[in-house]
């Protein structure tokens, strides 16, 4: 077991800079590590960053998926991440083999597919999109050409809705944005009815029937920095309300709760995102893969460069 310092922020900072390291964190991390990293954004943002960044090593605060996509683009560069078992339930709702028998069954389809999966699924994709640039990626699409899109069928949908192309979904989705609670939902827009309600196109059609706005979590924080002082319902994962509260410190931010079928209140956070802490990032960043928990992320090199090219192709479309 390793000592954890007492000026734990102090400690992360000086071994940032003794490492020429750079912290990337996603907008569902905890407060604290948003606090100290030097970028958060959302998956488009980090993926950009990553690129770009001339530091010697990424620390990569968010889940595996993120890391892998900064390793992908940044190969030459050591990539930490504070929790290895920081997964994501969209991920694990498509898996390669059966991705790649779905692909074989619509061999003219390309293959468009939501930057929230694995390497490998990656690699068995012909462009990659965020929820932020999805739509214009898209609609650069001839209209002949037959699409898949995967993983995530609600934004998939959605997808389908603004574009007004008919796509081929793969069924994944993901437990927090599927889980929020329609009733709890509407409960909240009675008792706050000048509320706005703004969502994530992860959530289901019928969540979204409610919303006001709906958006990338870029989106969604523009859209509460330029209604300065309004009330708005969040259905996304709760941890971006601190970006929100700092676009808009007089705005008020209400979270929808998961509800289970005993109707007990559950939490509504991601669960893998939450694996990451702030003494988890600073014992990857002193102790590396022996740190216990975390470590430096690895990929085949013969994976990296078939998982790379679809990145790209975003890269240059968005
Ligand atoms: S919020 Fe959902 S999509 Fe995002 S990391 Fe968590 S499980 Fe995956």
């Amino acid at each position: 077991m390793y000592e954890i310092p007492t000026n734990l922020e102090e400690e992360i900072l000086r071994l940032k800079r003794e490492q020429n390291a750079v912290i990337l964190a996603h907008y569902y991390q905890d407060a604290e590590i948003q606090d100290i990293a030097d970028f958060v954004g959302d998956s488009l943002d980090l993926s950009r960053k990553a690129a770009s960044t001339d530091a010697d090593a990424i620390v990569f605060c968010g889940v595996k998926f993120m890391a892998e996509v900064a390793k992908i683009l940044s190969p030459s560069k050591k990539v930490l991440i504070p929790d290895l078992k920081a997964g994501c339930s969209l991920e694990d709702s498509c898996q390669p083999i059966p991705f790649a028998e779905f692909r074989k069954k619509h061999p003219k389809a390309i293959v468009v597919t939501y930057i929230n999966c694995s390497a490998d699924i990656k690699a068995l994709s012909d462009i990659i999109v965020t929820s932020t640039n999805a739509k214009k990626i898209i609609e650069q699409i001839p209209l002949t050409q037959e699409i898949i899109f995967a993983p995530d069928q609600h934004l998939g949908r959605y997808l389908m809705k603004e574009t007004g192309r008919k796509m081929i979904l793969w069924n994944g989705s993901c437990i927090v944005h599927e889980q929020f609670s329609e009733k709890e939902l509407v409960k909240l827009v009675v008792n706050y009815p000048t509320a706005k309600v703004i969502a994530h196109p992860e959530c289901p059609e019928a969540l979204l029937a409610h919303a006001h706005h709906i958006g990338s979590t870029s989106s969604l924080l523009q859209f509460a920095g330029e209604n300065q002082g309004g009330e708005f319902i969040v259905l996304t994962e709760p941890h971006i309300i601190h970006q929100m509260q700092r676009l808009n410190p007089t705005g008020k931010f209400y979270d929808c709760p998961f509800v289970d079928r005993a109707g007990c209140t559950l939490c509504n956070t991601c669960p893998y995102m939450e694996l990451n802490t702030l003494e988890k990032l600073y014992l990857v960043m002193k102790y590396g893969d022996k740190s216990g928990c975390g470590g430096e992320l690895v990929m085949e090199e013969s994976l990296r460069i078939k998982a790379e090219a679809p990145l790209r192709k975003m890269l240059s479309m968005s």
